[in-house]
């Protein structure tokens, strides 16, 4: 009893040492993106590789396995499946199995193959020439189906994709993203063709309006701060690809993206990464550095993020109270505009190539064509030859559009260049999520929308904190939301809540 009690310290000790050298790398990299001169690019790759090497051996160090052994092995540690210590073991123990499970040429090989893959796409896509990149993504996916292989499916068997997607979201499969998606797809599909065909269509009247950068950012940092981000535990910063990482506990580092006529992107994009930031602020001291303090998956990291931007910035009732603080904040630019005209412009939906400017509705089409074609590739299904043919079909399936080339087709993201298989759907599953926890939380708070009016963002915020970030990764994603919500996760609430929203918006 004793020595597995000292065990678990011991094994926590030495977790959070290595998590000490991961939030300075993380600490680094918003420094690189932020606030980095150009000339220090090569120091600091030298500084990031250093500590990547220091984590990987800390990862993989064999003591860290005996500690587990001796845990799993004390009923008091691991007993109760959902205590603090059961969970962090469990978590301790499926990152050392994930690194130890993968032989060092292989990861050598895919860190090698996918730096040519990235710089080959970027050429690729400069070039809007897929046959330079092919040979390449071939190499990698090839790689990645071995990877697969190694690690073995996930904790219950199953299949390659769900080997890669585990990465990023513990314990999703890919028959079970394929029946929440089938329905999502089919009513979506349709509510796209009904929306363009209406008679009524949304005009955009605000984002014509030049505002200086300044002043934007200014008013960013104020509306992150109203509806709770704790600037005494973070900052607000500016980059080209907006993000939230961090520091330790108590320095959460968000960055949006600004452009002078965009003034409500801007806002949108803010609200986006306060709705990461608060997760990670919401996570409890005493397990920082613990799987305890960390989160749940990148789905679920999503749906807080996107229920800030979505349900709640891209509501009307939130832009009744946020008009007369723009007005205030940016005198005449806005005049006249009210605030169901920002509502309308922030809702209008398009049929168009690009995911990363696709709007709420369209958006999750651009991620099933993803998903539909990495795994297929995965599965061995599709040749890396035939991904543009097949991306094409689909966007004209789908979306209704023609591809006219590759560079705006499936040259567009970079995420399977980097490897990065099982990724794109975390983005829709947190839509789905979020969809799920804002109903639930709107039937057990009353009306959200009433208390947005009033500016009351922390009774929502409050729910957030006691239903998801104050637990971790006490939970896996799909449990989390059975537990929250009393249901397994659906399409059914997303799609209440575009059809209902988009129907108003649209007079359908
Ligand atoms: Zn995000």
């Amino acid at each position: 009893m004793m020595a597995s009690g000292n065990a678990y310290e011991q094994l926590i000790s030495k977790h959070r040492e290595m998590n000490t050298l991961q939030t300075i790398s993380w600490g680094l990299n918003w420094d690189q993106d932020v606030m980095m001169p150009p000339k220090g690019l090569k120091s600091r790759a030298r500084e990031l590789e250093y500590l990547a090497g220091l984590i990987h051996d800390m990862v993989i160090d064999e003591e860290i396995g005996e500690l587990l052994d001796a845990c799993e092995s004390d009923e008091s540690v691991i007993g109760d499946r959902l205590s603090v210590s059961a969970v962090n073991v469990r978590e301790i123990r499926r990152g050392y199995d994930m690194a130890v499970k993968l032989p060092s040429q292989l990861v050598k090989d895919l860190t090698s193959a996918s730096s040519l893959a990235r710089a080959a796409w970027a050429d690729a896509k400069k070039n809007n020439d897929f046959k330079g990149f092919a040979p390449q993504l071939e190499k990698l996916v090839a790689l990645l189906r071995e990877k697969a292989d190694c690690l073995g499916g996930g904790e219950d068997g199953g299949e390659k994709w769900d080997a890669l997607a585990e990465e990023y979201e513990p314990g999703c499969k890919a028959r079970d993203v394929e029946a929440v998606f089938k329905p999502l797809r089919e009513r979506l599909v349709d509510l796209v063709g009904r929306l363009a065909e209406s008679s009524y269509q949304p005009k955009d009247v605000v984002n014509h309006v030049e505002v200086d950068f300044d002043q934007q950012l200014s008013f960013a940092k104020v509306i992150a701060g109203k509806i709770g981000f704790d600037f005494e535990g973070g900052r607000l910063d500016t980059s080209s690809h907006p993000f939230c990482s961090g520091f330790g506990y108590g320095d959460c580092r968000m960055t949006t993206r600004i452009h002078k006529n965009k003034m409500p992107d801007a806002l949108s994009s803010t609200m986006h990464e306060s709705g990461h930031g608060m997760y990670t602020q919401g996570t409890l001291e005493e397990h920082a550095g613990t799987p305890m303090g960390s989160y749940v998956s990148l789905g679920i990291h999503e749906s807080q993020s996107r229920l800030w931007e979505n349900q709640v910035g891209r509501s009307e009732a939130f832009w009744k109270w946020c008009m007369p603080l723009m007005h205030e904040h940016f005198g005449e630019k806005f005049a006249g505009v009210h605030a169901r005209d920002v509502y309308e412009s922030l809702n209008i939906v398009e049929r168009s190539l690009i995911r990363t400017q696709a709007d709420e509705v369209t958006y999750n089409l651009h991620i099933m064509i993803r998903f539909e074609l990495e795994l297929a590739l995965v599965r061995g299904d599709l040749n890396v030859a035939d991904l543009p043919g097949a991306w094409n079909e689909k966007y004209k399936d789908y979306l209704g559009i023609d591809v006219p080339d590759d560079g705006v087709g499936c040259l567009q993201d970079i995420h399977w260049s980097l490897g990065a298989i099982g990724y794109f759907p975390t983005y829709t599953l947190g839509n789905l999520y979020s969809a799920q926890f804002y109903e639930k939380a709107n039937q057990e708070l009353g009306d959200l929308h009433a208390m947005f009016e009033q500016g009351d963002f922390t009774t929502l915020l409050g729910w957030l904190r006691k239903n998801i970030h104050e637990h971790g990764m006490r939970y896996r994603a799909g449990e989390l939301c059975e537990v929250v919500t009393g249901e397994k996760l659906k399409a059914d609430a997303l799609l209440r809540h575009l059809e209902g929203k988009y129907g108003e918006v649209y007079k359908l």
